[in-house]
């Protein structure tokens, strides 16, 4: 039950992470670095490891971990560092490859974004990322795999079950949750099958423009969804026609992904706080959502109730933007929005 490591392969110091795997000879990309070995643990069998040795498993299959048992049985496969920017990756479940030419010396480091997964049930993975790397995304997550920059800087180099998961978020149509039918403000969003508490389920697309062009397209000022202080994304069918809710079924998570805050029935209405998106200084409306906790008007972000800005932060559905004036994620959006991200299926 051991792991083979190409004989060019040395554990050493590093300055930032404790030990390392560094190689003495430069290869070429794709190189065969090293092949994992060990045992074949349930998360439930992971998570009772002793600590030294939990963090060393490797992701293999959706609830299956390869990892060792006892502290004599590591390996340079344990020392292999993160990096948000690495020089290998993934090949099948157990191999890892170099995704570009090395030079000697250099240490080898791969993104553990790129073989976590979780489902039902399953503890969340998270963890802070101090990598040094330029595009370091600060964090690690069970759900770095779902960003379509890291799908397509990786791919090929996820292990197979996420190389499945992303073919099944890349081919489900936008609209295979959702319909738009006539409801009593007009047009509405509604839901063609049942959908989890949680569940992301539609990406809003269309073209991202400057509030400018919002005016001069003359269209009603609730339909672009702002994403950021003057960008907001012109949404198409069927987004465009989502309607607001004083307590909604669903928020946007991401800037553009809809993601349902509670069970939500098949034929339902699909409605977001139109709030959650707003920092304007300008534009209110008139509110006619029916719903016992209606607040009369729809207004900026800032100047909901407290409790409930409080509840849609805790839920992370609050347009980035508003949330964290600073970020640049917001801008993300403007980046990303020529791929095809899909809506999503668990
Ligand atoms: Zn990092
Ligand atoms: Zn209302």
């Amino acid at each position: 039950m051991h792991s083979w490591a190409h004989h060019s392969l040395v554990v050493k110091d590093t300055p930032r992470n404790g030990r390392g795997v560094f190689i003495t000879e430069a290869l070429a990309k794709d190189a065969l670095l090293m092949v994992f070995g060990g045992h074949v643990l349930t998360f439930e069998e992971e998570a009772s490891l002793p600590e030294r040795i939990r963090d060393v498993s490797i992701q293999i299959d959706r609830g299956l971990v390869l990892g060792i048992v006892k502290t004599e049985e590591l390996s340079a496969a344990d020392f292999v560092n993160h990096s948000c920017d690495p020089n290998t990756g993934i090949k099948g479940q157990i191999s890892l490859v170099s995704i570009r030419d090395l030079h000697a010396g250099e240490e080898i480091t791969f993104d553990y974004g790129t073989a976590l997964y979780r489902v039902g049930g399953a503890l969340p993975y998270a963890l802070a990322c101090n990598c040094g790397a330029s595009l370091c995304r600060g964090k690690i997550t069970h759900n770095d795999w779902r960003c379509p920059e890291l799908q397509k800087k990786y791919q090929g180099y996820f292990p197979y079950y996420l190389q499945e998961e992303i073919q099944k978020l890349k081919s489900a149509t936008p609209d295979s949750f959702v319909y738009v039918a006539p409801c009593e403000l007009g047009k509405g969003v509604f839901a063609k099958k049942a959908i989890a508490q949680g569940e992301e389920f539609l990406v809003l697309e269309g073209e991202v423009i400057s509030f400018e062009e919002v005016r001069k397209r003359g269209e009603a000022e609730g339909n672009p969804i702002q994403i950021g202080d003057d960008h907001y994304l012109d949404v198409v069918s069927p987004g465009v026609y989502l309607n607001h809710s004083c307590n909604p079924n669903t928020g946007i998570v991401r800037d553009h992904v809809l993601m349902a805050l509670r069970d939500i029935t098949a034929g339902e209405e699909v409605r977001i706080d139109y709030s959650t998106t707003m920092q304007e200084n300008s534009w209110t409306m008139e509110c006619r959502c029916g719903d016992q906790d209606c607040r009369g008007k729809i207004t900026d972000f800032r100047l909901l109730p407290k409790a409930v800005r409080e509840r849609y932060l805790a839920r992370g559905v609050v347009q980035t933007f508003i949330r964290n004036p600073n970020s640049f994620e917001a801008n993300s959006i403007l980046h990303n929005r020529s791929e095809s991200l899909r809506a999503v299926e668990t």
